[in-house]
């Protein structure tokens, strides 16, 4: 299937308002589903297309008058839209996946039960609806699914079964295509509350014990990173409920879905793990529910802002988990585990900026991501806090959550709201950080005690650093001190080190 080209999207954000969706799923068969769309939709008149990857096309109606099946092709549909408001309804026959996209369906080994979810990332969201399927045209949801009667099923928004094996669901807040989910099948799930937002936890039926024993853990870190996000970003969190479910065959760590969190349910643990592992599933709660405000209220408008996504996910992720929760141990497990990753990435002769990637079509976007995108970018922003202080760092984040809410935003987007809550122009340092590849190598001459500062091969550029220091000789334990390391090019001697041996 073609990939969405920037332009593509750019055009059809142009000519498209889409101002509602309402989505009907009947998921009793074991191989497909029949999936049924109307979408709502304001055009400034002109040709475009609606995504869909059906097994079949049965039909397409626009403003009451069918279009014929057959002009669907590689998984786009052709529309021409006058001026003004339109209905579109589609109605197709769409086949469960199971390779972690889409609608994917699995068979638990352990006891013959099946389930399944929805994940919609990058772009799997037409093979379980139709839909303008691009990151910056958001639209609230209206899902109904028929289910078979043992199962249970969640959504981004609340829903409640009105009939057995019938379920509604409220009608959503603007969602983008990526992160509409469902998880639906006989899943164990337990219900907690905390500030007003209900919260939920689930898993299959065979994991039930190792959920029970973890429930605690779960919901307590979930209400603490809550009252730290509301108290650091001073919004509230926007989706209604919140649901972490662990689902199986998973193919990535989690995915931030509003409301209705998918994880990977190895996370879920039947024997005893070490405390790192605790940690990273700590985090990865946490990182999630960054998501909630970056990435879910304020999105990408392209994907080539992933790495801000996940770069911001994981700095919120990993401070607020070592801030509030049991885990106060979680940067050190992020400086020493989680830092590699974006190290050897970085070292690679594959290595790229952090920032910039500049993809043309959604395909091309994921081939710079990678851990320099969430790892690096965790160094990165994590530099930058600590440079501005948290009143410019939140000030401009909460400026940023303000502007866009519901929306869509870029890296300038942000850069600008940081600017304006006092972080002063920000062009050198997002050059030399940013949109520069490579590792510095920062060495102590032991015969002048001085620090010397290499900037990655062939990229000269400026960066300053600034370390703690500690030496000592045999019978002085010595000194810790910090110290800047200036970054003109070429490198030069720094200051010396008070204390050296
Ligand atoms: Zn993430």
């Amino acid at each position: 299937m073609r990939s969405l080209q920037l332009s593509e999207s750019r055009d059809r954000f142009d000519l498209l308002e889409v101002t509602s969706y309402d989505v009907t799923l009947d998921l009793r068969d074991e191989s497909t589903f029949a999936s049924r769309t109307v979408i709502g939709v304001t055009s400034q008149g002109g040709e475009t297309f609606l995504d869909l990857k059906p097994v079949s096309l049965e039909s397409i109606v626009l403003d009451g008058a069918s279009l014929p099946v057959d002009a669907l092709d590689d998984g786009r549909y052709p529309l021409s839209l006058a001026p003004g408001a339109h209905e579109l309804v589609v109605e197709a026959t769409m086949g469960f996946r199971n390779d972690g996209e889409g609608l994917h369906r699995s068979l638990d080994p352990a006891d013959g039960r099946t389930y399944v979810y929805q994940m919609s990332f990058m772009s799997a969201a037409p093979s379980v609806f139709a839909c303008f399927d691009q990151p910056d045209l958001k639209a609230p949801y209206t899902l109904h699914v028929s289910a078979p009667e043992d199962w249970n099923v969640t959504a981004n928004a609340a829903g409640r079964e009105v009939e057995p094996g019938r379920w509604e669901f409220d009608r959503s807040e603007p969602l983008s295509t990526y992160f509409v989910s469902l998880v639906a099948g006989p899943y164990h799930r337990l219900h907690d509350e905390h500030d007003g937002i209900a919260l939920g936890l689930l898993s299959r039926v065979s994991l039930a014990p190792a959920l029970d024993a973890d429930a605690d853990e779960l919901f307590t870190i979930t209400k603490q990173c809550f009252d730290e996000f509301h108290r650091l970003f001073g919004i509230r969190y926007a989706f209604g409920k919140y649901d972490q479910a662990f689902v199986p065959e998973f193919n990535a760590g989690a995915m931030e879905n509003p409301g209705c969190v998918t994880f990977r349910d190895p996370l879920l643990f039947s024997s005893r793990v070490p405390r790192s592992t605790r940690i990273q599933r700590a985090t990865t709660v946490s990182h999630e529910m960054a998501h909630q405000w970056f990435g879910n209220l304020v999105t990408p408008r392209w994907w080539d802002d992933l790495w801000l996504n996940e770069a911001f996910a994981e700095y919120m992720g990993n401070r607020v988990a070592g801030e509030v929760t049991e885990f106060d141990d979680a940067l050190v497990w992020a400086a020493t585990d989680r830092r590699n990753w974006g190290l050897t990435a970085d070292s690679r002769p594959s290595t790229h900026p952090v920032a910039g990637n500049g993809a043309l079509d959604a395909d091309a976007a994921l081939q710079d991501f990678d851990g320099i995108s969430y790892s690096k970018g965790h160094a990165v922003l994590t530099q930058l806090a600590n440079q501005v202080g948290d009143d410019v760092f939140f000030g401009g984040v909460r400026d940023h959550f303000e502007r866009h809410r519901f929306g869509n935003a870029t890296m300038r987007d942000l850069f600008d709201s940081w600017e304006r809550a006092g972080a002063g122009d920000l062009t050198a340092w997002t050059g030399a950080w940013l949109r520069t590849a490579g590792l510095d190598r920062i060495e102590l001459d032991r015969a002048t005690g001085s620090l010397r500062r290499t900037p990655p091969g062939g990229q000269p550029v400026d960066r300053t650093h600034v370390l703690g220091v500690a030496t000592w000789t045999r019978v002085d334990l010595g000194t810790f001190r910090g110290h800047r390391l200036p970054g003109p090019h070429p490198p030069r001697a720094a200051r010396r080190c008070a204390g050296d041996p």
